[in-house]
């Protein structure tokens, strides 16, 4: 049996009237419409989080003064690090590829081993830090 109902995309109410009307009102468009553009807001912002504790977990593994640290890489998975998410890449003169998660990247090493390594400020050339009362 085919009829000519159509039911509306939000609230699934029968439509009746014009055959090109996908919503019964404004509210139940403008109610579709935030939500889809909410399930886009959700995947940046599912991305930032994701982003956020790479940089955690990356940040977790340096301790001051120490300006990188090798670590296993089954060890920042086990701390939920996303290998997918990065901010940019850096590489060496030597050709190494690091994966930077803002200020805090890692190289890959043999035998599944991370070099996990802080970039230093852009806006500090390099002199004196110590300077500060
Ligand atoms: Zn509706």
């Amino acid at each position: 049996m085919q009829t000519d109902s159509r039911s509306c995309l939000e609230c699934g109410k029968i439509l009746k009237g014009r055959t090109d009307k996908k919503f019964c009102d404004d509210y139940c468009r403008n109610a579709y419409n935030n939500r889809q553009n909410s399930d886009s807001n959700n995947f940046v912002r599912n991305i930032n989080n994701a982003l956020r504790k790479n940089r955690r977990i990356l940040e977790g593994q340096i301790r001051a003064p120490q300006e990188m640290v090798k670590c296993p890489r089954q060890k920042l998975a086990e701390l939920g690090f996303d290998f997918r998410y990065h901010t940019h890449q850096y590489q060496n003169k030597n050709g190494q590829v690091y994966q930077f998660v803002y200020e805090y990247g890692y190289l890959i090493l043999e035998g599944d081993w991370l070099l996990i390594v802080k970039r230093k400020s852009e806006s500090n050339d390099g002199s004196s830090a110590g300077d500060r009362k």
